[in-house]
This record gives C-alpha cells, sequence and structure tokens, in this order.
C-alpha cells in the first residue's frame, strides 16, 4: 500500500489464538468484537481509499477498565494493537500494515461527555467523543470548544490528541496540545496512568501528558482527556477575499490582529484551483465572488462580546478594514457573509477541498509548515521545483496561512492513473521536503508522520532526535506491541 517507503518496518506477528480470542470477546463482550471481514472492513482502510492493512480482529471496548485488560492481555502475547478513533487520519497512522496479525483497538464505544465545568471552563470526556458532539455539548453551556476542522464530523478527540491536530483556529487558540489540561492513558503493559487533572498550573516535574500527545498512539492508549472551553462567540462576522498575492495575504493578516482588536479567528489561504476544484465536486457550494484571481482569503473575526444596538461590531469593522484594504491594493474584490448561510458557503468551500480531491482523482499533497514571512519564497520556489519533475501536474495549494501551514497540494495529470503518478512521488516528495527543511520549516506541520511519513521523518530529523525518540519508545513500549511501524522505525 505504501509502494514509496524503502521497506516495511518490522513489526510483531504474534497471531490470535481461539484461546485469545475468547478472551478478548470475554472482556468487551460480544458487541465489542468484530473478526468477520466485511465487519472489520471500514476499521482496515484508510480515509483516502489507498491503504489496506490486515487484522486478526476489531476490539472495540467500552470503558478504560476493559481498554486496560485487553492492552495487558496483548502485551502478555505480544500481540500488536493499533489504536483508532474516527479513522480520518490522512497519514495512516490509524492504519494497520498488511501483515498486521494484531487487533485493532477502536475508541468509538467509549462517547460520553462525563462532566461539564462551565465556571472552571473545561469538560471531561472519554476518547470517542465526536469532536462536533464536544463542539454543540460546549455551546449548549454557552462555552467554546475552539478545535474546528473539515472531519469534525466524524474524528474523535482521542485521535485529535493523538496527532495533536491543528484546524482554522489554531492562529488564535492553539493547537489540540493547547487545548488539554489533563490526560488518562492506558501505558503499553496496561497499566493505567491517571493525570486527568484539571489544573492549570502543575509544575510537578516532567509534563507527561504532552509524550501522549502527538504520539500517534505508539505510547499508550488516550482513554480519556480534560479539556479547556471559552467564552463563546458572540459576534461573527466572515469574509471573502479575492486578493493580490499570498505576500499581500500576509500584510492582510499582519494588519488585522491590531484592527479587529486581536479578534481574527481564521485566516484562510485558497487559490482558485482549490476553489474551482470544490465548486466542480461538492453539491450546493457557489462562488462568493465574481472577481476570478489566482489568490483568495477567508477571514473570520469574532468576539465573545454580544453586539449592541448602535456600537460596532464585527461586521462594521471588517467593512472598514476591506475597504482600506482595497485601497491599499491589496485586496482585489471582497464578500462579507450578511446571512449564516453565506458564511455556511464559504466554509463548506474551504472544508470541502479534502473531500473534492478525491473525488477529483489521484494527487499528492504535502503539510508542511514554515516561517509565516517565508510562505509566499516557498509557494514559488516549491511549486517551481515540482513542475520541473512533472510539467502537467496541477498545483492546488492551500493552507492556514496564520500558522505558516500550506496544504501544498497537487492533483495528478488529467488522466494519469495513481499508479503511473506513484512513480513520480519519490522525486517530488524529496524536492519538496528538501526545499522545505532548507527554508528552516517542517515536514508536517498538522497530520503527523504514521505510515506516509515514516522514511521522511528518519531522513530529516536528526540522530539525537531520533535517539530520544527511541529510548522513550522502548521506554514505554520494550516489545513494541503499542502502533508498531508508525512514526518511528525501531
Ligand atoms: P484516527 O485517524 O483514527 O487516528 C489518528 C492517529 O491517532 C493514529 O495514529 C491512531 O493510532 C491514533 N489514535 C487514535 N485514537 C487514539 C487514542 N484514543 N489513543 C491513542 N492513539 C490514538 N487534521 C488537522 O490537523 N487539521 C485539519 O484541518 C484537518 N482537516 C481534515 C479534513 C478532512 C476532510 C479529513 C478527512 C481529515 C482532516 N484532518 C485534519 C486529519 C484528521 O482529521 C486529523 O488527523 C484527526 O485529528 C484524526 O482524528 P481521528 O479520530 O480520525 O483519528
Amino acid at each position: 500500500p505504501a509502494a514509496f517507503l524503502s521497506s516495511d518496518p518490522i513489526i510483531p506477528t504474534a497471531a490470535l489464538t481461539s484461546e485469545i480470542r475468547d478472551a478478548l470477546r470475554a472482556i468487551v463482550g460480544g458487541k465489542g468484537f468484530i473478526e468477520d471481514e466485511h465487519g472489520m472492513q471500514p476499521f482496515v482502510m484508510d480515509w483516502r481509499g489507498l491503504l489496506v492493512g490486515g487484522a486478526g480482529a476489531v476490539v472495540r471496548p467500552a470503558s478504560t477498565e476493559e481498554v486496560s485488560k485487553v492492552v495487558r492481555l496483548c502485551h502478555e502475547h505480544g500481540i500488536a494493537i493499533v489504536p483508532q478513533g474516527g479513522n480520518t487520519g490522512l497519514m495512516g497512522g490509524a492504519m494497520p500494515w498488511p501483515a498486521h496479525t494484531g487487533i485493532v483497538l477502536s475508541l468509538g464505544r467509549m462517547n460520553r461527555v462525563l462532566d461539564v465545568d462551565p465556571v472552571g471552563y473545561s469538560m471531561t470526556v472519554e476518547a470517542g467523543c465526536v469532536l462536533q458532539t464536544l463542539q454543540e455539548t460546549a455551546s449548549q453551556y454557552d462555552r467554546f470548544l475552539p478545535l474546528s476542522l473539515g472531519a469534525q464530523g466524524s474524528c474523535m478527540i482521542g485521535g485529535n490528541l493523538s496527532t495533536n491536530a491543528g484546524g482554522v483556529q489554531v492562529l488564535r487558540y492553539g493547537n489540540a496540545r493547547n487545548l488539554v489540561l489533563g490526560l488518562e492513558v492506558v501505558l503499553p503493559s496496561g497499566e493505567v496512568w491517571d493525570g486527568l487533572r484539571a489544573l492549570k498550573k502543575d509544575n510537578t516535574g516532567y509534563d507527561l501528558k504532552h509524550l501522549f500527545m502527538g504520539a500517534e498512539g505508539t505510547l499508550g492508549i488516550i482513554t480519556k482527556a480534560v479539556l479547556k472551553l471559552w467564552p463563546a462567540p458572540k459576534d461573527v462576522c466572515t469574509a471573502w477575499l479575492a486578493i493580490r498575492d499570498p505576500r499581500a495575504a500576509l500584510e492582510i493578516l499582519s494588519e488585522a490582529h491590531s484592527a479587529s482588536e486581536d479578534n481574527v479567528g481564521s485566516c484562510e489561504l485558497m487559490s482558485r484551483s482549490a476553489i474551482d476544484m470544490v465548486l466542480r465536486h461538492i453539491p450546493g457550494t457557489q462562488d462568493p465572488l465574481k472577481a476570478e484571481t489566482p489568490w483568495y482569503l477567508l477571514l473570520e473575526w469574532s468576539s465573545a462580546r454580544p453586539r449592541r444596538d448602535g456600537t460596532e461590531g464585527m461586521a462594521e469593522k471588517l467593512e472598514q478594514f476591506l475597504a482600506d484594504q482595497l485601497e491599499a491594493g491589496r485586496v482585489l474584490d471582497a464578500a462579507i457573509a450578511q446571512t449564516v448561510g453565506k458564511s455556511r458557503n464559504m466554509w463548506r468551500i474551504r472544508e470541502g477541498v479534502a473531500e473534492a480531491s478525491r473525488a477529483e482523482g489521484p494527487g499528492l499533497s504535502y503539510d508542511v509548515s514554515v516561517a509565516i514571512s517565508q510562505i509566499p519564497e516557498f509557494i514559488d520556489k516549491g511549486t517551481k521545483a515540482v513542475l520541473d519533475i512533472l510539467p502537467s501536474i496541477r498545483p492546488y495549494p492551500l493552507g492556514h496561512i496564520g500558522d505558516g501551514n500550506l496544504h501544498f497540494s497537487f492533483m495528478g495529470p488529467v488522466g494519469m492513473d495513481q499508479q503511473t503518478l506513484a512513480q513520480y512521488k519519490g522525486a517530488i516528495t524529496r524536492a519538496v521536503n528538501d526545499l522545505i527543511t532548507s527554508m528552516g520549516g517542517s515536514i508536517s506541520a498538522e497530520h503527523g508522520i504514521g505510515i506516509d511519513k515514516l522514511d521522511e521523518l528518519s531522513h530529516y530529523r536528526s540522530k539525537t532526535e531520533l535517539d530520544i525518540m527511541r529510548t522513550i519508545k522502548r521506554a514505554l513500549d520494550p516489545r513494541n506491541i503499542m502502533n508498531p511501524g508508525k512514526v518511528l522505525r525501531l
């Protein structure tokens, strides 16, 4: 499935005997144990439909206690475990390798909100809660959970924390790591680490929760989390801007911070080609502007202060700001969403890109980051480098520009199939990642490493960094049963 890797990593291959199957079934009950091929299918194929893995069974525990018992049993018998949330990850982290003979451990049945503390601005949840459900729960308490991404209707909070997900609100609130006060984790031995504390301040030695966030399930299974909440936005204004070029986007954002009184919520860069692809494939989306230029910005300002009659709200402030930016020549045309429906349409276009690209055909996408000011230079040089290798490839860059994060994406040339495109993948990946590294950037901004970037991580990270990572992995998971062959080759 991942022909571009130099070789498959070595993973434990202990099989599930009938005794172990019976023991697992006894822990999680009939509802929590799937072993027929048809039932396992959604758990062994990734969101893009590109990777198909193997599994002896899918195990769906309903409590921390059950997770702990399952892991303890697997640890005892050297059975490999692939933790899985909503299976929306784009790097193959939740996909078992084809040679995997162990279990996929799906957190989907652990989906209870255990506590909401509106006074303390926190909520305690199980790992299998769907992100959107948590956003809705917070809003019922007039609070805001800022983590927001295109897959929010199906990704789960445990997966979000394990990938340290980003999304469209990082600019203001930080990535998933920033939204967590405490965690409960089942370690590869089956032991439960109870770090489920709701403390803002806690300088008692190493901050262990940060080990597990972004670890992509290689160090343990996150079973519960205490999340931070914020005041619910009350005055929100979304605008769609046709802009001069990516440099103008940076200048607009830089001025927007003070003009909005530090109320910029999101700032998303999109290329015309990305927008056209969404309009082609996502039913009901409409182009917000008549102007056709190569670059656009989706800008959203939001404040927790309710709008009062007679006072200037976000809409008036944003309108004035856009008029100034038009005059400065950075903005060529702009539309402010006057209704919730119009704002939704703008967001649907931005968030529909992944879905639209899946429908369009084979492609390549690089989730990279550089210092914000270097984005225009990276786009220019990177596009040229890729076109030099495959001149008919079709770029459709976009990104969370305020975070210095680009989804540097390409559709294959018209008519080119996946296998043929894969032949160019090695050379293109090397060119993109060499460039991003030479500019001091990161080869993975928010999607992680998984299977997809396994070789890339070991190529670009220093020996010192890789040694530290391996030491941590071996200390916590000496039998290498926890999501083996992901992130690191041991
Ligand atoms: P999964 O895919 O199930 O798992 C991801 C990784 O976490 C795997 O390595 C898995 O083993 C591990 N894991 C899952 N649950 C646990 C657990 N409880 N304990 C330990 N390990 C666990 N990502 C962004 O960052 N920003 C975006 O804007 C964004 N937009 C997206 C838009 C679309 C349409 C899609 C399909 C994906 C997008 N993603 C984005 C990627 C993906 O949604 C995120 O990586 C998300 O955080 C994954 O959550 P999940 O529950 O689906 O995890």
